[in-house]
C-alpha cells in the first residue's frame, strides 16, 4: 500500500495520473511511442501542449490577456528572469518587494544584481501586536506597504511553503498610491488551490512540483501588456516575450512534464474544478489546525488570519520526541513529515492531491502519539 505524503515538494500526485501515465508510458494513445519519445514540433506533441494550456486557462478562470508560458528552472529562475524581463518599465530600474518569509527574501536576494530592489514591506519589521506570534508567522499588512510609483512591479510570495503563511487577500495596488504597477506572484505552493484573482495581478508564476505535475516544468501566467520589456542581455529562451509567441515551443520544452501536468488539469476537472479542490482543502486544514490548536502537545504560531492551507508546520512541546514522531508515524504510513531545518519540528503539506482521509489518519495518528507520549 502507498503511504501517505505529506511532502512539501516534490510533492504527491493523484494515484490516478500516475497510473494513467504508466498505462500509456511506452504507447501513448496508439501512436507506438511515449510521450518522452516525441519531437516537440509532432501535432501529437503540439496537441497535449495546447490541450494542457487550455485546461489551464479553464481552471484558473484565467483572462484572454494572459499568456501562458511553459518553462524551465523553477520558481527560482523565475526570481532573475523577473528583473530581466520586466525591469525595463522603470527608467529608474526599480522594483519593490514583500519579504514575509524565506522564498520572498530569496527573491528578492536574487534580483537585486539587476536593480534598485527596496523592501516595500517586511513581517520582520513590523511585528504582531500578539506576542505569541513570531515575526516569521505573519503578514505585513498591506496599509504598511510603502510603493514607489515609479517601479517596475510589485513582488509577493503568496504562500510561503517554509513558515506555513498564505496571503490571497491581494490589493488594488491603485489604492496604495502605485496605479501603473502591476503585482507579481509567486504562487509555487498555492496555485490552483483556491481561485485567484486575476484582476488584481500583473503576473503569476509556480514551480510545477508541489500543486501542478513533476519537476521541472515552470509556469509563468503573465498579462500581455507586460511583455516587451527584456533588457538586451536576457537569454531568448528565458525571454517571456519570444517564449509567448513561440507558444513554449520556442526551444524544447519538457515534454513530459508538460504532458504530466495535462493529466493533473484533466484529473481537478473531474474532481469539480477549483471550487471544488478549495472546499476541500479549507476541510483539510481546518481539521488539522482544530486539532493543533486543542492540544497542549502540539502547537502552530502562525498568525491565524494567513495560516496557509497548503503547508502546515507545527511543533511538539518536547523536541526530543521528534524523530520518535517520525519514526512512528512512517511505520504508521505517514510520510515525509520533517519541517524546514529553519522552523523546526514537523510540517505537514496539504497540496490538492493529497486526500481528506490521509489528514484523518494523520489526526489519529498525532492523537495516539500524544496519548503515549505527553
Ligand atoms: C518550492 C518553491 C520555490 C522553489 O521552486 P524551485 O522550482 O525549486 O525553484 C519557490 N517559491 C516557493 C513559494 C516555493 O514553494
Amino acid at each position: 500500500m502507498r503511504p501517505w505524503n505529506f511532502s512539501a515538494g516534490p510533492s504527491v500526485l493523484p494515484i490516478d495520473v500516475l497510473e494513467q501515465a504508466a498505462a500509456e508510458l511506452s504507447n501513448w494513445h496508439g501512436a507506438g511511442l511515449s510521450v518522452m519519445e516525441m519531437s516537440h514540433r509532432s501535432d501529437e506533441f503540439v496537441d497535449i501542449c495546447e490541450t494542457a494550456e487550455a485546461k489551464l486557462r479553464t481552471l484558473l478562470q484565467l483572462p484572454d490577456d494572459f499568456a501562458v508560458l511553459f518553462m524551465q528552472g523553477g520558481a527560482t529562475a523565475i526570481n532573475a528572469l523577473l528583473p530581466l524581463n520586466l525591469i525595463g518599465r522603470s527608467q529608474a530600474k526599480q522594483a519593490d518587494y514583500i519579504l514575509s518569509g524565506s522564498w520572498s527574501n530569496k527573491s528578492f536576494t536574487e534580483a537585486q544584481r539587476y536593480g534598485d530592489m527596496a523592501v516595500a514591506a517586511s513581517s520582520q519589521d513590523s511585528p504582531s501586536t500578539n506576542p505569541k506570534i513570531p515575526a516569521w508567522a505573519w503578514f505585513p499588512p498591506t496599509e504598511a506597504w510603502q510603493l514607489r510609483s515609479q517601479s517596475a512591479y510589485v513582488h509577493l510570495c503568496s504562500n510561503e511553503t517554509i513558515g506555513g503563511v498564505e496571503f490571497t487577500d491581494w490589493p488594488d495596488l491603485a489604492q496604495l498610491g502605485a496605479s501603473d504597477v502591476p503585482l507579481i506572484v509567486d504562487a509555487s505552493s498555492n496555485i490552483l488551490s483556491r481561485p485567484f484573482d486575476f484582476s488584481r495581478v500583473g503576473m503569476v508564476y509556480a514551480g510545477a512540483q508541489k500543486n501542478i505535475g513533476p519537476a521541472g516544468l515552470t509556469v509563468v501566467l503573465i498579462r500581455r501588456d507586460l511583455l516587451g520589456h527584456a533588457l538586451p542581455m536576457c537569454p531568448d529562451v528565458f525571454n517571456f516575450e519570444k517564449v509567448a509567441k513561440a507558444h513554449s515551443r520556442l526551444n524544447t520544452p519538457p515534454t513530459f512534464a508538460i504532458y504530466m501536468a495535462g493529466l493533473v488539469f484533466d484529473w481537478l476537472e473531474k474532481q469539480g474544478g477549483v471550487n471544488a479542490i478549495e472546499r476541500q482543502n479549507r476541510q483539510k486544514a481546518s481539521l488539522l489546525y482544530e486539532f493543533i490548536d486543542n492540544s497542549d502537545f502540539y502547537h502552530n504560531p502562525v498568525d491565524p488570519k494567513v495560516r496557509s492551507r497548503m503547508n502546515v508546520p507545527f511543533i511538539l512541546a518536547d523536541s526530543k520526541l521528534d524523530q520518535r514522531f517520525l519514526d512512528e508515524a512512517k511505520a504508521a504510513g505517514l510520510v515525509q513529515l520533517k519541517g524546514h531545518k529553519s522552523v523546526g519540528g514537523m510540517r505537514a503539506s496539504l497540496y490538492n492531491a493529497l486526500p481528506l482521509s490521509a489528514v484523518e489518519a494523520l489526526v489519529d495518528f498525532m492523537q495516539d502519539f500524544e496519548k503515549r507520549h505527553g
